[in-house]
C-alpha cells in the first residue's frame, strides 16, 4: 500500500463502507486510536467534489460529546484519496446490540432506551439547532430561528439508522455524518436502494422537500426497534414498505414498556409534519418529565 500519512500506524480493516473502506489506525505521536475512512474521488465530478470539501468542513466544526469526534483528514491528489479520521468506537453499534438482545430472547431495559434516546436527541439538536436557542413562541413551527445569521447552519443527518449509531465508552455517538448529503443524488439514490429504507421518513421516500424532522422519523424508528427489536415498518417488497411508511401506523411496542416510551415514538412517528415534534420540543419534554420525577 502507498506509503502516505507516516503519522499513523495503519491496523486492520473494520469494514468496507459504501464509498471506501475503514480502518483502525494508531496515532504515533500518543497512541491513540482512531479510525480512517478511506474516500476515493476519482470518479466524482468538480460539483461532487466540491460539495465533499464543505461537508469535510462542516463535520470539522461539529463537537459534541454524542456525536463522533472528526479528527483530522488528509488529502493524497496522486491517489485520488481523502482520508477521513475519526474518533474510534469500541463499543460497537446498535445494530449489534438490537442482534444480542434478539438473539438472547430479551428485551432492552427501558432506562436504556431512554439513555440512548436522550443522548441521540441532544446530537440531533445540535446538528438542527447548533448554538441557538430557539424561541419558546416558535416551538411549534418549523425550524424558526431567532436570529439567522451566518453562524447558524442546519445540518440534516439524513441517514438515522442503527447501525450508524456507535457506542464508546459508555456514550452513544451519531456516526456516519453527512457523507450521504455530500455526495450526488445518483449515489444517494444508489445507496437508498442497496438497503431497504425501514428508517425513511414518508417525504423522503415521495422525494418531498425534507427538514431536520426527517431525522426525528427515523430516530422514532431506531427508538421502535429498540423496543421490538424489529423496525416499525416491514413488507415484502420496497413498494409495499414505501406504502406502510406512508400509513404511519405500526403495531404496538410490548407491553411492558411505559406509555410515556410509547408517546415519544408517536411523536416521532408522525406523517404529518406538524404533528412531528422537533428535537428541541421532544428534549423539553423529557427535561420536564425528569424534573416531575425529582419532585415525586
Ligand atoms: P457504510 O458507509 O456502508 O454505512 P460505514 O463507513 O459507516 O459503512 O462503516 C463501515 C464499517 O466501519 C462498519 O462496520 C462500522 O461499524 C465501522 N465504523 C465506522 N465508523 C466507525 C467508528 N468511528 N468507530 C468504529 N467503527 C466504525
Ligand atoms: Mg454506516
Amino acid at each position: 500500500s502507498p506509503r502516505v500519512d507516516d503519522d499513523y500506524e495503519v491496523l486492520e480493516l473494520i469494514g468496507r463502507g459504501s464509498f471506501g473502506s475503514v480502518r483502525k489506525v494508531r496515532r504515533r505521536s500518543d497512541s491513540k486510536l482512531l479510525v480512517r475512512k478511506e474516500i476515493q474521488y476519482g470518479h466524482m465530478n468538480p460539483k461532487e467534489r466540491s460539495q465533499l470539501v464543505s461537508e469535510f468542513r462542516i463535520l470539522s466544526e461539529l463537537n459534541h460529546p454524542n456525536i463522533v469526534q472528526y479528527i483530522h483528514h488528509s488529502h493524497i491528489p496522486e491517489h485520488h484519496l481523502l482520508y477521513l479520521y475519526m474518533e474510534y468506537c469500541d463499543g460497537g453499534d446498535l445494530s449489534n446490540i438490537i442482534k444480542s438482545y434478539k438473539k438472547s430472547n430479551e428485551y432492552l431495559p427501558e432506562n436504556i432506551i431512554w439513555d440512548i434516546f436522550t443522548q441521540i436527541l441532544m446530537a440531533l439538536y445540535k446538528c438542527h439547532y447548533g448554538e441557538n436557542i430557539p424561541l419558546i413562541k416558535n416551538i411549534y413551527q418549523d425550524f424558526d430561528y431567532p436570529n439567522t445569521n451566518d453562524q447558524t447552519r442546519v445540518i440534516i443527518h439524513r441517514d438515522i439508522k442503527p447501525d450508524n449509531i456507535f457506542l464508546a465508552n459508555g456514550n452513544f455517538k451519531l456516526g456516519d455524518f453527512g457523507l450521504a448529503k455530500s455526495l450526488n443524488n445518483e449515489v444517494e439514490f444508489a445507496s437508498t436502494c442497496v438497503g431497504t429504507p425501514y428508517y425513511m421518513s414518508p417525504e423522503v421516500l415521495l422525494d418531498r422537500p425534507y427538514s431536520p424532522l426527517c431525522d426525528i422519523w427515523s430516530l422514532g424508528c431506531v427508538i421502535y426497534e429498540l423496543c421490538a427489536l424489529h423496525p416499525p415498518f416491514q413488507a415484502k417488497t420496497h413498494l409495499q414498505l414505501q406504502k406502510k411508511i406512508q400509513t404511519g401506523i405500526f403495531p404496538p411496542i410490548p407491553d411492558h414498556y411505559s406509555s410515556a416510551l410509547k408517546s415519544v415514538i408517536t411523536r416521532c412517528i408522525q406523517v404529518d409534519l406538524n404533528l412531528r415534534s422537533s428535537s428541541f420540543e421532544l428534549l423539553q419534554l423529557i427535561n420536564f418529565k425528569i424534573q416531575m420525577k425529582d419532585i415525586q
